[in-house]
């Protein structure tokens, strides 16, 4: 059960922030994505509620390479991908791997990350390989996504950071709140350094039963397995 945010009487309603469109919850991905990658059921969080909390539990996993160039090899030029994980960024070498042949195939690709990368040793190097129009970055930042962190104020400058070198260089990107909508998202970032960013934030419907969502396209499992569904 997530916990419910109090919304203090004083705050103007998100939509003064937001074009509406905005406000509809963003789990695009589940209707245009012909294939969802997960590149890896390894992650660096482990946040309550995750929809992968099984998976988590399991041998640690990475997608072969050579079946994901099958996969891909496979569709259309322009084709919409998204690779999540676990956590891609954090495999090595996980833009050569997983988005250069992607790039490659003229796909159009969506990372899903938890912001591993950034502030990391090679930040500045990925900033300038993620600076591309066919890709997107979309951070999930949520209460659950800092709920077992030491030093939340460390975790907004973190994203600050990468809103601010993000905005700076053209980088497509937003953060996405699992489980929270507008309202709630507002009370979130409110008062830290990540509210001049508040219209990069988009709600995301947090399904109980994730391999129950109807997807256009196939999901590919870091086992290997292709489906018509989403495995956990
Ligand atoms: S960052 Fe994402 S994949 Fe990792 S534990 Fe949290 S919700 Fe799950």
């Amino acid at each position: 059960m997530k916990e419910k945010i109090s919304q203090p009487s004083s705050l103007p309603p998100l939509q003064s922030f937001l074009q509406p469109e905005d406000l509809k919850s963003h789990n695009e991905i589940y209707d245009k994505a012909s294939l969802i990658v997960q590149t890896t059921n390894k992650c660096t969080k482990n946040c309550p509620g995750c929809y992968l909390t099984e998976s988590l539990k399991n041998k640690k996993e990475e997608l072969d390479q050579e079946r994901y160039r099958e996969c891909i090899s496979k569709l259309k030029e322009g084709s919409l991908i998204t690779l999540r994980g676990g956590e891609i960024t954090m495999i090595r070498d996980w833009f050569e791997k997983f988005v250069v042949p992607a790039l490659d195939k003229n796909l159009k690709i969506i990372i899903e990350s938890n912001g591993y990368f950034i502030e990391k040793q090679d930040y500045q190097d990925i900033l300038k390989k993620i600076n591309d129009n066919k890709i997107s970055i979309r951070i999930s930042f949520d209460q659950e996504h800092i709920r077992n962190s030491k030093d939340i104020t460390s975790e907004f400058k973190k994203m600050a950071r990468f809103a601010e070198d993000a905005k700076n260089t053209g980088i497509n990107f937003g953060f996405y709140s699992l489980g929270m909508d507008g309202t709630q998202i507002q009370n979130f970032v409110k008062g830290t350094l990540l509210e001049p960013y508040i219209d990069k934030f988009h709600s995301l419907t947090f399904y109980p039963k994730i391999s129950s969502v109807k997807i256009k396209g196939q999901y590919l499992k870091s086992n290997g397995n292709l489906s018509d569904d989403i495995k956990v």
